[in-house]
């Protein structure tokens, strides 16, 4: 073990160090500069093809798994849901030659475990995920989380969705300020 200590302030550095603290305190409470965002009344205009939740079509999808044998996050499961049944023929009348299947395999995300790569929205030959921006979700249990098939159909309500859209600007006083998406600079 080595002997060497960390060096002590001396006690006039520490009483100037809380000094030089209290002060800091004492000049935001007087001049305060938010660098938050005031969300949700304001929201971040966010770029073009931003990555978030996105549903899945379900007329689009041949159920052929390529989304869930890309996803590096093992995020996908491949659910075996029964097709309706097309009625008995009448007597009399001639069967189909080929019945068609009785369950469909469709994908289900788990966005517990998903990392928003869109591998699978990029690797699906029938571009059966529609894509959105919407990110901002939050849960209160585990299960929400991991949507039904029908949950997974369509896309969530933003809380942000009537947000007024702003953008970050860099400020030589204050750091961040927030502008509205159209404001003159
Ligand atoms: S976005 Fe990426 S991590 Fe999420 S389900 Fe698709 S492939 Fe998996
Ligand atoms: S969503 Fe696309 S990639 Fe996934 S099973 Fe359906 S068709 Fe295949």
């Amino acid at each position: 073990m080595s002997d060497q200590k960390t060096p002590r302030k001396s006690a006039f550095g520490e009483v100037k160090g809380h000094i030089d603290a209290l002060a800091t305190g004492f000049k935001y409470f007087v001049d305060p500069h938010r660098m938050t965002l005031d969300y949700p009344a304001e929201a971040m205009e966010l770029p073009k093809n931003y990555r978030g939740f996105f549903r899945l079509v379900d007329e689009k999808c041949i159920g052929c798994s390529l989304c869930e044998i890309v996803c590096p996050s093992n995020a996908i499961v491949m659910m075996q849901l029964p097709v309706a049944q097309s009625p008995a023929p009448q007597a009399g009348a001639q069967a189909p030659a080929r019945p068609g299947p009785k369950v469909k395999k469709r994908p289900v995300v788990d966005w517990g475990m998903c990392i928003f790569c869109y591998f699978c929205v990029d690797v699906c030959p029938t571009e059966a995920f529609e894509p959105s921006s919407i990110h901002d979700l939050s849960y209160f249990e585990e299960s929400e989380y991991r949507p039904t098939f029908e949950g997974f159909l369509k896309l969530p309500e933003s809380p942000s969705k009537n947000s007024k859209k702003v953008v970050a600007k860099l400020d030589e006083k204050n750091g961040i300020k927030y502008e509205e998406k159209g404001d003159k600079e």
